[in-house]
């Protein structure tokens, strides 16, 4: 079975396209809807406010923004910055230019993927070598 440590209690889960472990899942949820609904009651706090008034840590709150489950203007003050080149966004984690930039590393790394395999296959080749060897060397004894 595919199974995986989750990267935040270290629990062992199946993924299932989740990142984190269901417990994790349904810790966020919590906090999610202890966010939203201050959000609610307070729209227009600041990111402090937030973090002071649901106990939920800023970074859970950010990564609620970063997955647009939250609009990062209802909050007022710091928003989202591209991790790469901190150009202000609204949404998600690099802005559209980084974005862009990393789509094309990406497919350049899984290029650099294909000399790897190209090298198995030589391996897997070179053994019928071997047995004929031996086969000669039966004829001559
Ligand atoms: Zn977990
Ligand atoms: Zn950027």
């Amino acid at each position: 079975m595919n199974v995986k440590n989750c990267p935040r209690c270290n629990r062992i889960f199946v993924p299932q396209g989740r990142r984190i472990c269901p417990v994790c899942i349904r810790e966020d949820e919590e906090k999610y809807e202890r966010v939203r609904a201050f959000l609610r009651d307070h729209p227009g706090s600041t990111l402090l406010e937030v973090v002071t008034a649901t106990e939920v840590d800023e970074d859970t709150v950010l990564q609620f923004i970063k997955e647009g489950r939250i609009e990062s203007s209802d909050l007022r003050g710091p928003s989202l910055r591209c991790e790469r080149c901190d150009a202000p966004i609204d949404s998600g984690k690099l802005c559209s230019s980084c974005q862009g930039a990393l789509t094309k590393e990406l497919q350049k790394a899984a290029g650099s993927l294909k000399p790897s395999s190209a090298i198995m296959d030589r391996d897997k080749k070179s053994r019928p070598k071997d047995k004929m060897f031996t086969a000669d060397m039966k004829d001559k004894l």
